[in-house]
């Protein structure tokens, strides 16, 4: 644990306890902070009383006197419209801050050279901050990963110089850390998302630009038109930078000429990568993960033939374009993560074809209308969820569907056309361009759902086991 004492001797309430809330009271008064706790759920509560915190609800009591509201990102700040406990620390004038600024201000207090790499983007992100942990990790540094991914940021080790932090930010994240400052900035990409948490996309990207702009190295992929143009603004400030592209060739950074992955510089061009044959990174966006991650150890002191070693071992992200073995001759895909069609578009982007492609659920703003130039790979869809009218409206008539229902459904009818199919390896893919809600708690459940079918199957082949 990271014990914050910049609160020492002062009274903070953490707001929402679930995830990181409660570790970041233990924090604060491990750090010597008077905290008082609170949360809308009543077993939260209990929990956090049972750990020993005075338990206090700010929108009865206010929050007079008191010298920081934290809030857990989860809970709006401004958008659709603040909560209200957001409103009662601005009427009394009280800061409101995450736990990524209280870490961001401990690692100033105790050792500001310590090396910390933060990570964001609309899409990419655990798979880049995995990518340069498990890279790290092979070059055998100490690595502590957390943040928006796994552990909860003032849950890992102190920062010190000999550790590098390796931390994933959410948008609502950056929000509550002015101080947010890493020693490498990555913004992976910007498209519309969670626009109903942040008003506009403008107002998304500024948000998104400061965790860049505040870094002593900025890495950003320059595929779509906001990040190019905040590559181009620190460009102009002269902000150390190094590019990223997927789609043309840069003079200066990192982009891709088939798999392989090529570095331009001051020193001319340098064969960093060749991604052909690495199942965990199949796909143009996971190049792009790859350049990210290479562009970052490159510049913490990695060797290129370590970094090598490290991709090919990578074994992935669970969830995420998951390869989980063979039902007969079909490949079974896991991209339950895909909640929006950007993200379901590149896991179609990553098969030439023969794809059985299960998706539905809550659907984002336009469905899945944006995915019209991968739907000649698509052999059949399957359709769950909320979002089938929908769905099956956008299809239309160009790709041939079945209303499946649930997930079991959609899985067994799957299975049996693609292995009734012409196709050598055909592809099983759960991508859902949806959000789980309306049948699962949430993407692990359901992705952990669709395992657990897979593995039930008479004859099912995991990956690694097969002849
Ligand atoms: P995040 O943490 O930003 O949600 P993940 O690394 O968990 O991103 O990947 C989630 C999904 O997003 C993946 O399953 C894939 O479909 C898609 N994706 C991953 N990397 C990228 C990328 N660089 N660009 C676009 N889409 C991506």
């Amino acid at each position: 644990m990271t014990p914050v004492t910049c609160f020492s001797g002062k009274t903070v309430t953490v707001f929402g306890l679930g995830g990181s809330g409660l570790v970041t009271a233990e924090a604060l008064r491990a750090g010597g902070a008077r905290v008082l706790a609170w949360d809308d759920k009543q077993a939260a509560r209990d929990k956090a009383a049972e750990a020993g915190f005075a338990i206090a609800d700010p929108l009865q009591q206010g929050l007079d006197g008191q010298d920081a509201l934290i809030l857990s990102p989860g809970v709006p700040l401004t958008h659709p419209a603040p909560h209200p406990v957001v409103l009662k620390a601005q009427s009394a004038r009280v800061e409101i801050i995450g736990d990524i600024e209280l870490f961001f201000r401990q690692r100033a207090l105790i050792s500001p050279d310590a090396p910390c790499v933060a990570i964001t983007g609309t899409n990419g992100k655990s798979t880049t901050t995995a990518l340069i942990s498990h890279l790290l990790q092979v070059a055998g540094r100490d690595v502590a990963m957390g943040g928006n991914i796994g552990t909860a940021i003032l849950a890992l080790p102190v920062p010190d110089k000999t550790r590098v932090h390796v931390i994933e930010c959410s948008t609502f994240q950056i929000d509550l850390a002015p101080s947010l400052a890493p020693g490498i900035g990555i913004l992976t990409n910007l498209t519309p998302d969670h626009l109903d948490r942040h008003g506009t996309m403008a107002l998304y990207a500024a948000i998104k630009q400061r965790l860049v702009e505040q870094s002593g190295l900025a890495v950003i992929g320059v595929d779509d038109a906001f990040c190019q143009q905040i590559a181009d603004q620190l460009e102009g400030q002269d902000h150390p930078l190094v590019r990223l592209s997927m789609d043309h060739p840069l003079q200066d950074g990192i982009s891709r000429d088939g798999t392989r992955l090529v570095l331009n510089g001051p020193d001319g061009e340098m064969d960093v990568a060749d991604l052909a044959g690495i199942a965990s990174l199949r796909g143009v966006h996971n190049a792009q993960n790859a350049a990210a991650a290479i562009a970052t150890v490159l510049a913490l002191g990695v060797d290129g033939e370590t970094i090598r070693r490290g991709l090919r071992s990578f074994p992935g992200l669970a969830h995420r374009m998951q390869p989980l073995g063979h039902a007969g001759r079909a490949l079974i895909v896991n991209d339950s993560k895909a909640t929006n069609a950007e993200a379901a578009g590149k896991a179609l982007a990553s098969f030439a074809g023969g794809i059985h492609w299960i998706i539905g659920g809550v659907a984002k703003e336009g469905g899945i209308d944006g995915l019209k130039p991968y739907f000649n790979r698509i052999a059949h869809a399957y359709l769950i969820g909320k979002s089938t009218p929908l769905f099956a409206g956008q299809l239309g008539d160009d790709v041939p569907f079945s209303d499946c229902g649930t997930l079991e459904q959609a899985f067994a009818q799957a299975v049996e056309r693609a292995n009734a199919s012409g196709e050598q390896e055909p592809v099983v893919l759960l991508s859902p361009a949806c959000a789980s809600y309306d049948q699962f708690p949430n993407f692990e459940v359901r992705g952990a759902r669709f395992k657990d079918m897979a593995e039930a199957m008479t004859g099912f082949r995991p990956m690694g086991k097969d002849a």
